[in-house]
């Protein structure tokens, strides 16, 4: 997690047809504890849910503001896929403590901080870290995975949706296409030229290795990306 976004996990590199201007797209950690990472995986688990779940009956009974399955469904995504503390409450770090911000619920709700040495933060954010295989989401009826292939296309369908959609996944929206909505800027036009960049070669491993690549080599790439960011 904490090579995400480096070149330490390798990159895809994009070159620009006409001036040969090189971008280094560092690869992304996959990591649910991971802050970024985290909250793409929770946004495309929430759209597979709400897929699967929309055209059947919600039944909720835990509260009147279950009964939206949009509201639960986010709700369970962010308790269960993603990292447990934003990046944002991070507010200090000087290598030996870290100040954060939290909602105090003691003090009636409104935002409080601590300050923690390095260790005893790690030690709190680990707590959360989910045993290996450990199901943090149970399925169950229709939903579970013995049944759900099998049938719940077929009740879908005798609901009156069209498409048999009960196992379809929503097409993941593509990383470039992520960056121009969030920034408004395509990161893969070239800035010199405003043509699309076309992949060149994607790389892996530890940047040491990658330098010793001969396509490396061969893509010339500049100077300023060669050192890992
Ligand atoms: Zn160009
Ligand atoms: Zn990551």
């Amino acid at each position: 997690m904490l090579s995400c976004r480096t070149a330490a996990l390798g990159c895809h590199v994009y070159a620009c047809p006409k001036c040969g201007h090189c971008e280094l797209v560092p690869h992304s950690c996959k990591s649910r504890f991971c802050p970024t990472c985290g909250k793409h995986a929770t946004d495309l688990w929430t759209d597979q849910v709400l897929n699967r779940l929309w055209g059947l009956i919600w039944y909720a009974h835990i509260g009147a503001s279950l009964l939206d399955p949009r509201f639960s469904v986010r709700y369970i995504g962010r308790y269960t896929k993603r990292a447990v503390l934003a990046e944002y409450r991070i507010t200090f770090y000087d290598g030996r403590t870290v100040r954060f911000a939290f909602r105090d619920y003691a003090a009636g709700g409104r935002t409080s901080f601590a300050t923690v040495s390095v260790n005893a933060f790690i030690g709190r954010l680990v707590r959360h870290i989910p045993g290996k295989y450990f199901p943090m989401v149970r399925y169950a009826g229709l939903f579970c995975n013995r049944w759900r292939r099998r049938y719940l296309a077929q009740a879908q369908a005798a609901m009156g949706r069209k498409e048999s959609g009960g196992a379809s996944v929503p097409e993941p929206v593509p990383w470039a296409e992520r960056q121009e909505q969030l920034t408004g800027t395509n990161p893969l036009l070239c800035p010199c030229c405003h043509v699309p960049m076309v992949l060149a070669v994607v790389l892996f491993g530890p940047w040491e290795q990658i330098q010793s690549q001969p396509s490396t080599r061969v893509l010339g790439i500049p100077a300023a990306l060669r050192t890992p960011g």
